[in-house]
């Protein structure tokens, strides 16, 4: 994020009197993270904030401070003067909540995805920030705004989830002086990383075991997958928050290049979600073929068709890729 950029922010929002915030479906904590520290800081400046997403803040995210803030969208649409999407690629990954922005309302489009579509009015976008959260760091931190421990707290847990701990790609000394700045705020790390990593509901640890006796290894295998169909999910109570992260599990297997995990959702469409291990392999460019989108090396894509056929032709594409 650059000068200029914070600068524009500011002058968006500096008349505003009436904000909507969203993030994408399907949430992540990055995603409600930066919802909620965004909403926090807006309503610091005297600010007539709504927060949605098309989910609420789920039952696992409840480890957010404030995660009350996020409503689910309102039977009746609202009218702002600005609407901020965060974390969010492209306008139909608003899902539901996009009815509640009525046409003309002037867009602010905050991501860190390399594939979003700049579908704002401001279009902020830095595909080198692992986490939306960071830049939300940076941006508070560059225009001298005090971050409040709920604050710091929410941005933390967006930051270590989108990063996985502090692992992944895109993880840098900026991450690191992000993360030291919110600790300096309040964060109480160990807390904060017990509710998030040590408190899974036993039904996913249930959707892990059925991931483990299932999971697939194709093209020498250097390709990992697991599918879960729709009988699957109902028979172990499945809910969406509980896929997180057993995608994880496939792609450290050693000599694991790429895991793919696809989820039959009803009416015929599959939710694909993929890793890559390696900056080589560009699993967006993949999910790209198929309509979807993310980061090079996490992306995903909701194909229509059945299990089958949707894990065909993805492991065709992706192979391709894998070869190059
Ligand atoms: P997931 O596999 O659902 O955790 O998503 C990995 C990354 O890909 C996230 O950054 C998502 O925002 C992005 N992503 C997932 N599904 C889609 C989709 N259908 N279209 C665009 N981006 C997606
Ligand atoms: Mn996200
Ligand atoms: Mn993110």
């Amino acid at each position: 994020m650059t000068t200029t950029d914070w600068t524009s922010v500011h002058d968006m929002l500096r008349n505003a009197r009436r904000i909507g915030v969203a993030s994408h479906l399907r949430p992540d904590a990055d995603a409600l993270g930066s919802t909620i520290a965004f909403t926090l800081w807006l309503q610091s400046l005297g600010k007539e904030v709504h927060a949605f997403n098309e989910e609420g803040a789920t039952g696992k995210f409840h480890y957010l401070p404030q995660h009350a803030l996020v409503a689910l969208p309102p039977a009746d649409p609202g009218f702002y003067d600005v609407f901020v999407a965060l974390d969010t690629s492209v306008k139909k990954r608003l899902g539901t909540v996009l009815e509640h922005i009525a046409p003309g309302t002037p867009i602010l489009n905050i991501d860190h995805h390399v594939s979003n579509e700049r579908f704002g009015d401001l279009n902020v976008v830095d595909p080198t920030a692992p986490a939306t959260g960071q830049m939300l760091v940076e941006f508070f931190r560059m225009s001298g705004t005090p971050i409040t421990r709920d604050m710091a707290t929410n941005l933390f847990a967006a930051i270590s989830t989108d990063t996985g701990s502090f692992q992944y790609a895109g993880t840098t000394e900026r991450t690191f002086a992000a993360a030291s700045h919110l600790i300096s705020c309040g964060v109480d790390v160990p807390a904060l990383s017990r509710e998030m990593y040590e408190n899974q509901p036993r039904r996913r640890f249930e959707l892990l075991r059925h991931a483990l006796e299932t999971a697939r290894f194709e093209c020498d295998g250097r390709i990992a997958t697991f599918s879960l169909p729709l009988e699957v999910t109902r028979r172990l109570e499945v809910l969406p928050e509980d896929n997180e992260g057993i995608i994880d599990h496939l792609r450290s297997v050693e000599g694991v290049e790429a895991a793919v995990f696809f989820e039959e959702l009803p009416g015929e469409m599959v939710r694909v979600s993929a890793r890559s291990k390696f900056p080589r392999i560009d699993v967006c460019k993949v999910c790209g073929l198929f309509g979807g989108g993310g980061h090079p090396m996490a992306a995903g894509a909701r194909i229509p068709g059945t299990l089958a056929d949707v894990s065909a032709r993805f492991l065709d594409a992706l192979s391709h890729e894998t070869r190059n």
